[in-house]
């Protein structure tokens, strides 16, 4: 029986989703964060559960070739860099296999092999956007940093590894400066590295004075180039509120992939990493094989950004994607571009392309405009982390276009889309990680799925699927 608060010295022998080491006690599995497979390593049980357990490391016995020392001194404590013990080699082992283990064991398909694109210098100073939580740290020193795991402790951090330069620099001047920091609940920061471009957004619970000095200091000495005030009232896990007050400069920033330039206001999505956001997109339009007369549709298409690498090559693009300010975006950054053969459409894009089915291809724009959802050659989508609705697979299925590349953030549910348009007819054709998110545990992956079958012959897939959700179904199980 493994106990909590005893100790054991365990082998590791695998990786758990999270990068976390997994190891045995007469058959018991424990996790164990900052642990890597070969190693022999001592630790601490924290938690039990029926099955598995959590423990923490305490020394490692037998090191494995694949650890280093880590670069950021608050590296353990700070929940935000999960493999900076892993060399940069390791971490993209790491990911790629997780990817292929997830579809394979979720998504039912075999034998996959995949490219894997990562950092081809010096994987660190890649993120362009920072929200810092401002608070008290124990001593009630006002600080600004991350969010220790699972905890709501702010842990300082002065020069972030894995943030662009320019963001730790505004960091450590806004706080130096601004005496009452009582109302700034957060401390919002996006730099375009192409253009220069940087916009700070202080998250603040009500308008206040407080803020006057450090806005005039970040005009005067900084390549600030917008600064506004965002109201979030509510005492809530989400950062943002609805009401963004400009102070100085436009509300938004512009920055370029490739050579196209996209605007992009704070309530939109822009991909984190500058230097390979590009290569994921070529990739999406390597595996959409466009030969210029196709409809494409974009759905999830945030500010636009697949939408137009892929408006070069193909008829038309249209874009589909929740959030208005995003679509706004979208909109401008065709005209900007030069663009005239995309279209983008705000909504659900489960509930869009739902109407536009029973609308026979028609669908009513948000100003009542009458837009033509020509049916698509090929269908991209891009998905938050938990994936495509099933109610979007479903219209997708039987929409049937020749090809769908899919663009995903989390493994897990990528594979469990995969499996459902198996169903459909689907085949995984090309498997691409491109490591965006260096450090961290979250892998991106763009994925080509061609229709090898109508969709009406899928009863012969009756048996890989079965088998799919009795894995499922023995998940669930070992999770309750
Ligand atoms: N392809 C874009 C955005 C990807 S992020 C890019 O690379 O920049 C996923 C996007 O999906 C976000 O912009 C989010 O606002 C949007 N989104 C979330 N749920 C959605 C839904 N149900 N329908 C349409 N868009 C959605």
């Amino acid at each position: 029986m493994v106990e909590k608060n005893h100790e054991y010295e365990i082998e590791i022998v695998s990786f758990g989703n999270s990068g976390e080491g997994i190891g045995h006690v007469d058959g018991y599995t424990l996790f164990v964060t900052g642990a890597l497979p070969g190693e022999t390593v001592r630790v601490v049980v924290t938690k039990t559960k029926k099955h598995y357990g959590y423990a923490r490391l305490l020394s490692v016995i037998k090191a494995s070739t694949d650890r280093v020392e880590p670069v950021c001194p608050v590296a353990k404590r700070c929940g935000g860099c999960e493999l900076q013990h892993m060399s940069y080699g390791a971490q993209l082992r790491f990911k790629a296999e997780r990817v292929k283990e997830c579809l394979e064991r979720l998504g039912g398909v075999k034998g996959i092999r995949m490219q894997v694109i990562g950092c081809e210098d010096e994987p660190w100073h890649y993120r362009n956007k920072a929200q810092f939580p401002v608070g008290e740290d124990r001593s009630g020193q006002a600080v600004a940093g991350f969010y220790a795991a699972r905890s709501h402790e702010i842990i300082a951090c002065d020069t972030c590894a894995i943030q662009q330069p320019i963001i730790n620099e505004i960091k450590t001047i806004v706080m130096n400066t601004v005496r009452d920091t009582s109302e700034l609940k957060h401390l919002y920061i996006r730099y375009a590295a192409s253009t220069g471009q940087t916009m700070v957004c202080f998250v603040v619970s009500k308008q206040t004075s407080a803020l006057d000095e450090v806005v005039d200091k970040l005009r005067e000495k900084t390549m600030v180039t917008s600064i506004c005030l965002n109201i979030q009232p509510d005492d809530t896990n989400v950062i943002l509120g609805e009401e963004f007050i400009p102070v100085y400069g436009p509300l938004y920033i512009e920055d370029k992939i490739s050579d196209i330039c996209y605007r992009i206001a704070p309530e939109s999505f822009y991909q984190v990493n500058s230097f390979v956001t590009g290569k994921l997109y070529e990739k999406a339009l390597e595996y959409a094989a466009l030969s210029g007369g196709e409809i494409v549709w974009d759905l999830y298409c945030g500010i636009g950004t697949i939408s137009l690498f892929l408006a070069k090559k193909a008829g038309k693009v249209i874009g589909v994607e929740i959030v208005p300010q995003a679509i706004k975006n979208a909109k401008e950054n065709a005209r900007i571009n030069g663009v005239h053969n995309a279209e983008f459409i705000c909504g659900a894009a489960e509930n869009v392309i739902d109407e536009a089915m029973s609308g026979g291809g028609h669908f009513n724009g948000m100003k009542g405009e009458d837009i033509d959802l020509s049916l698509p050659d090929v269908i991209v989508v891009d998905p938050p982390r938990k994936g495509c609705d099933e109610k979007l697979i479903d219209s997708i299925g039987r929409i049937n276009p020749k090809r769908i590349v899919y663009v995903s953030c989390d493994p897990a549910t990528l594979a469990r889309d995969v499996s459902r348009l198996r169903e459909y007819g689907y085949e995984l054709k090309k498997v691409c990680v491109v490591d965006q998110f260096w450090q961290t545990r979250h892998v991106e992956t763009c994925c080509l799925l061609e229709r090898v079958r109508n969709a009406k012959d899928h009863i012969s897939f009756t048996l890989d699927m079965e088998d799919c959700y009795r894995i499922k179904d023995a998940e669930k199980k070992k999770d309750e």
